[in-house]
């Protein structure tokens, strides 16, 4: 029997021990010195390295990469399970290897990069000797790819870059940015002469490429590949996306219940009220359909693959944003004022659940995607009726019984009242 929710002792050891670490070593961290584990300055790489060198010792740096590229090769549903406790920690990410957008981008250049376009920048990326960002939306739409207009023209032994992107995320700290032109996924280093960031959005940030120059080896994957590239890249993004989803909505739901078991209110703790426990039930229900939908789609992966997994994947994508959308706010609410600040998670944690239903493509059209794979397997009935029009099985179901219904008055009169309707009562005898 395959059906096993269990997680193998051994590792279950490992995620033992990581809810240990991340609860002792990286929060703390992360609360004194915000932003430390990104940082490239000294004193921050301090504080943050030796805690990076803990988790490779563990063996358990960059687990969503195959063994041959540097990670421990235990595939999505071990990282599934790891980032329910990562994404707990704003920092958790990072100190693991497993942050994005260089995870997404890691998985494109493993899969479509040439030997030596995975040592230029894989194995440097996997080591976080050098960050990435990943540049495909642009200002006059992002949900229609049809509308890009970046384009790379050839010129001897370099291509040439124009276009304009928008919400290129950490695009301003990065080393190398993937930029998905019409004609092909190519990767430009940030300082290349033509890369203009424009000082807003901040962090999300919107670029010009403005005869941009890349030699003819920065065009990663085959020349017009971009939309396959891209596929790639945002489906494993979006997975891990959904994977620390779970970890966010099972810590509101730990303070839900920690303080409705806290407060007290017209005579009795909150615990006790009925919409009080209505918001704990659902949120329960909520969050483990989200949790177990991204575990089959994560042991999907494992056993075909990421194009495979296609469907699952788009509706993990929107159900996250859903399921963080309505824990979040109920758990926020139970909190009555003090969750409206930020001295919870609590906050930041409602706000994100609109930016989630946007990040990695638009809801609307994961939708259209999950719905269009699966009329694909069906067909439209032939006659006037459903195939579950009731009469018309009644009448061939009755064939099968042709002979006993001859043969019996009671059955008779028990199949003709079934098929008009009516009751009918066999006696007794
Ligand atoms: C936090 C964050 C980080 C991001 N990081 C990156 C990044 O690193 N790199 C990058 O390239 N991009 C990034 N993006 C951009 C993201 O991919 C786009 O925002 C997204 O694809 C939507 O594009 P848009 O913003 O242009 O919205 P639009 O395409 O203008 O869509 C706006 C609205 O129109 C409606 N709509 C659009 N299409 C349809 C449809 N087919 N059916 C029904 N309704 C529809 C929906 O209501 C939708 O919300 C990021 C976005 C966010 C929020």
């Amino acid at each position: 029997m395959a059906w096993d929710f269990s997680t193998e002792p051994e590792f279950q050891r490992q995620l033992d021990w990581v809810e240990e670490f991340c609860r002792t070593e990286v929060e703390p961290l992360d609360l004194v010195f915000p932003g430390a584990a990104y940082s490239r300055n000294p004193k921050a790489k301090a504080l943050a390295d030796p805690l990076k060198q803990q988790v490779k010792d563990r063996g358990l740096w960059a687990l969503f990469l195959d063994s041959e590229l540097g990670g421990p090769g235990f595939g999505q549903l071990k990282l599934a399970l790891l980032n329910e406790i990562l994404g707990r920690y704003r920092a958790a990410p990072v100190v693991f290897g497993t942050a994005a957008p260089d995870t997404g981008n890691m998985e494109m250049l493993a899969a479509y990069g040439t030997d030596e376009q995975k040592s230029r920048w894989l194995f440097p990326l996997l080591n976080q000797e050098i960050f990435s960002a990943y540049s495909m939306t642009e200002p006059q739409g992002g949900s229609d790819p049809s509308l890009f207009k970046t384009h790379a023209a050839r010129d001897g032994d370099e291509w040439v870059i124009n276009g304009e992107k928008w919400f290129t995320s950490a695009g301003a700290y990065a080393d190398i940015i993937f930029v998905m032109c019409v004609n092909g996924m190519f990767v430009v280093p940030r300082d290349s002469p033509g890369v203009e960031i424009a000082e807003q959005p901040a962090l999300h940030n919107h670029i010009r490429y403005n005869n941009v120059r890349v030699p003819a080896d920065h065009l990663l994957g085959p020349e017009d590949g971009a939309k396959v590239l891209a596929q790639r890249r945002l489906g494993g993004g979006r997975i891990h996306h959904a994977m620390r989803t779970v970890a966010q909505v099972k810590l509101a739901f730990d303070i839900m219940c920690e303080r409705a078991l806290s407060r007290e209110s017209h005579g009795k703790i909150i615990a006790e009220h009925q919409m009080v426990q209505e918001a704990i039930a659902d949120s329960y229900a909520e969050i483990n359909m989200l949790r177990l939908l991204v575990l089959w789609t994560a042991w999907t992966i494992d056993n075909s693959s990421t194009k495979q997994a296609r469907t699952q994947i788009a509706a993990c994508k929107y159900t996250s944003a859903k399921v963080l959308r309505e824990v979040s706010y109920r758990a926020l609410h139970i909190m009555g004022s003090l969750g409206t600040t930020d001295l919870t998670p609590l906050q930041a944690m409602w706000a994100a659940a609109p930016t989630m239903a946007i990040a990695d493509g638009v809801d609307e059209v994961h939708k259209v995607t999950v719905a269009r794979n699966l009329l694909r397997d069906c067909e439209p009935h032939p006659g006037l009726w459903p195939t579950e029009y009731l009469p018309a099985k009644r009448e061939e179901a009755r064939k099968k019984y042709a002979d006993l219904i001859a043969a019996d008055r009671d059955l008779a009169a028990w199949a003709d009242a079934a098929a008009s309707g009516s009751r009918f009562r066999l006696g007794r005898r």
